[in-house]
């Protein structure tokens, strides 16, 4: 550490450690989380500081974060969103703020033991660019744990990184992976997979995982099916590849039918002809059927386009960060309506 309480880059062991956890409507869990999470912080012997980054609460969470960012000055930090943005784009804001030469991301929901992050702030000590977790005996419902394995598949096949479990969010990032994240994330990255796109040296670790002690999966259906087409549109090109073989395929296969139906009627006669209406039929189908997948997926790449330049991923309203050694205010519980000249565009 440097004589301003600054941490130096690049010390094995000593730098600054940031814990960065987005909470969506988490009032049930955010003590325990803090208690738990700043005990096990406070074991490691190093400087550290936890980010709690409020994505748009609708209950008391926005309120607990900032009452627990002046109780606990230097330690905690809250950053509170305008809105709920999803997991992803609050986790980004955390890094945006987040200080430390390893920045270790978790759910709030208790799910990830913090008790886990020494360990893996342990492995990077070792100098990998990014450490990830491996859950060991899952306790999700059936549906949650085949969407995982869907993505983690595809996103083995298109990154080339051979990490197992994307969907943990319980991970490690050095400083400069943090920052090309931060530079070049675009809306709807997926972090774990961003991240991985930069790394050079990665690993993984066995932790344990618990079932989510108070409330619902933030997830419902239609927002794992926004996950999935979100993973697949951020990161890859191939499915437009593979459809435009693909329509070429069909084009040149509806140009064979065509051929053959047309010298079926040259030989066969007319009256076959009536018969071979009802395959034309069928062959239309195909093509219109066809299209219509193409176009929609188009639609998710230039919608894509459309939301990176028109608005920014996420807005903070207003961050807090006590200062170490100043009396925190006592809390009354502060406005939290958006007051104007407080919001800032973080990212565009
Ligand atoms: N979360 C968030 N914004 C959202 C949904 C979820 O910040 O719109 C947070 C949530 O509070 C939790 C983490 O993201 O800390 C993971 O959410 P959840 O546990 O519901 O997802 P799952 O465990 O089903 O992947
Ligand atoms: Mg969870």
């Amino acid at each position: 550490m440097n004589a301003d309480g600054s941490a130096s880059r690049g010390e094995k062991g000593t730098g600054l450690v940031s814990v960065v956890i987005p909470v969506y409507c988490e009032e049930a869990n955010i003590e325990e989380l803090v208690r738990r999470t700043l005990d096990s912080l406070r074991g490691l012997a190093r400087p550290f500081e936890l980010i709690l980054v409020d994505d748009g609460s609708r209950d008391d969470s926005a309120r607990m974060i900032e009452s627990a960012a002046l109780e606990y000055p230097g330690e905690v930090v809250g950053v509170l969103l305008t809105r709920n943005f999803g997991q992803h784009a609050a986790v980004m804001a955390g890094l945006a703020e987040s200080r430390g030469d390893v920045v270790v991301t978790l759910d709030a929901d208790l799910q990830n033991p913090p008790e886990e992050i020494p360990k893996l702030v342990v492995k990077m000590d070792e100098g990998y660019d990014v450490v990830g977790s491996v859950r060991a005996n899952r306790q999700d419902s059936f549906f949650r744990r085949m969407s995982s394995r869907l993505i983690n598949r595809s996103v083995r096949a298109s990154t080339g990184v051979d990490m197992h479990d994307y969907g943990c969010m319980l991970r490690a990032y050095r400083r400069g992976i943090v920052d090309a994240m931060l530079q070049y994330g675009k809306h709807g990255t997926f972090i774990p997979v961003l991240a991985n796109s930069f790394a050079n040296r990665t690993a993984e670790v066995e932790v344990a995982h618990a079932a989510r002690d108070a409330g619902e999966s933030r997830y419902n259906f239609w927002k794992l099916i926004r996950l999935q087409f979100d993973l697949v549109t951020s990161m890859t090109t191939w499915p437009l590849r593979a459809l435009t073989i693909l329509g070429g395929l069909m084009a040149v296969a509806g140009f064979g039918l065509g051929v053959l139906l047309l010298g079926l009627r040259l030989f066969l006669g007319p009256e076959w002809a009536v018969d071979g209406t009802f395959t034309l039929f069928a062959a239309l189908f195909v093509f219109i059927g066809a299209q219509f997948t193409a176009l929609g997926l188009l639609g998710e790449y230039i919608g894509r386009i459309y939301e990176s330049h028109s608005a920014p991923w996420y807005l903070v309203r207003r961050t807090t960060r006590g200062r170490a050694g100043e009396v925190p205010r006592a809390t009354p519980s502060r406005p939290l309506t958006p007051e104007p000249a407080d919001v800032r565009v973080i990212k565009s």
